[in-house]
């Protein structure tokens, strides 16, 4: 019999009831480090001071109204976000697949606006995830998630992952968009190297293409600096946000330039949750937090701390682990084994990691995680890959 809960999900047998700071406790009273905060979400991690009290504040004043009407919520979160990067204009939704929705509906009304409504083809790379509407798997378009839904969205000329040379081939008159990811998460934490993102900004620029990045997973301070693409010196044309602007609450957003969004009058797109008050009472606590020189050196410190820790576990379990390697806050281990096997043994030693593609479990911390915090990590991932290690001599 089908459970109550579509079984799309494969669980792990643990359940929370409750977090505070990098710290969740299961049901029967243990306490997990989470090295996962709910896939990137969690940026500030569990309970913070500041977005409890924004969202119970927000909640006792007013939860929803209409975007049929002014929320002062969302222009203030709107006018942080236009203060802090490239972007003009900010249009919010509720996920990061629905903002990979309205990149694509933007970058297409763009070319259509501009008398190329041939152009509605975009650019994208193996091993990206822009979520599972039907936009982000045929934007995808891997196997594992396309397979059996029928006919895909058109348009999505897929590349291989760090084909410049391949970026340049399949441009034709018929070419809207590239868009990438700067980090990729679920593809197994593959950063794209800042002399990649800077090539591909300049072959937009001479091809009249627009440059979409998905910093879904990578964005909101994960790598040390508010988005990722600060790091290469470019900018986007659009760019998708979620999962940590909302801290936990479900909330995501398009940024553009005014350009980029000049096709997107007032009719042509719109949701009925998108920026409401609680979401972006929360999102303005985030982006107060986040968005400071301050916040921003300490996840540099504590990622400088982490990454050379986790040097030092990968070459003391040589047989477990192949490499580290990300940004910031935002790390992969390459698993020898199975990564699935060392997820599991995390759990074992009460510690929270998430597996990826490419073998690789996946570091995504609160980015407010203490050198306390860092160094319980060091210990149970310590233990959780000597756990592995055994199992494999013994096998
Ligand atoms: C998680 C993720 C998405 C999808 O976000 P949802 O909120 O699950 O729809 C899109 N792109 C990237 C890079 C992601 O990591």
């Amino acid at each position: 019999m089908i459970p109550s809960v579509l079984p799309t999900y494969n669980r792990a047998p643990l359940t929370f009831v409750k977090g505070e700071g990098a710290w969740l406790t299961e049901a029967d009273g243990r306490r997990f480090l989470d090295l996962g905060a709910g896939i990137a979400v969690n940026a500030l991690g569990h309970a913070h001071p500041a977005l409890v009290a924004a969202l119970t504040e927000q909640a006792h004043a007013l939860w929803h109204v209409s975007n049929l009407y002014n929320i002062p919520q969302q222009q203030a979160l709107a006018d942080k976000l236009v203060e802090h990067t490239f972007a003009d204009t900010v249009f919010f939704t509720n996920s990061g697949t629905e903002s990979c929705e309205l990149a694509v509906k933007m970058a297409r009304k763009y070319f259509y606006d501009k008398g190329q409504p041939e152009r509605v083809e975009i650019i994208t790379f193996d091993g990206s995830f822009h979520g599972r509407s039907s936009a982000g798997i045929a934007a995808a378009g891997s196997e594992k998630m396309t397979k059996g839904f029928g006919p895909l969205l058109p348009g999505f000329v897929h590349l291989t992952f760090g084909d410049l040379d391949g970026v340049t081939n399949a441009i034709t008159e018929r070419t809207a968009a590239v868009m990438i990811e700067p980090v990729q998460g679920e593809g197994g934490i593959r950063p794209v190297p800042d002399a990649e993102l800077k090539a591909l900004r300049q072959i937009c620029d001479k091809n009249g293409l627009l440059l979409i990045l998905d910093e879904v997973q990578c964005g909101v301070g994960r790598t040390g600096k508010l988005f990722a693409h600060e790091w290469a010196g470019i900018t986007p044309d659009i760019m998708m946000v979620a999962k940590g602007i909302g801290g936990g609450f479900p909330l995501g957003a398009v940024l553009a330039t005014e350009d980029a969004a000049s096709g997107m009058t007032a009719g042509t797109h719109g949701s009925t949750y998108g920026g409401n008050p609680l979401g972006c009472a929360v999102g303005c606590a985030v982006i107060d937090q986040v968005a400071t020189p301050a916040f921003l050196e300490g996840v540099n410190r504590k990622a400088g701390l982490l990454l050379q820790k986790l040097e030092g576990l990968v070459a003391d379990h040589p047989d477990v682990f192949e490499e580290v390697r990300g940004s910031g806050l935002m790390l992969g281990l390459k698993c020898k084994t199975s990564n699935i096997d060392m997820v599991n043994a995390g759990y074992e030693n009460e510690v929270i990691t998430v597996p990826a593609a490419d073998n690789v479990i996946r570091l995504l911390p609160p980015l407010t995680l203490s050198e306390d915090d860092i160094a319980q990590a060091l210990i149970r991932l310590d233990k959780a890959a000597t756990q592995v290690n055994s199992q494999l001599t013994s096998a």
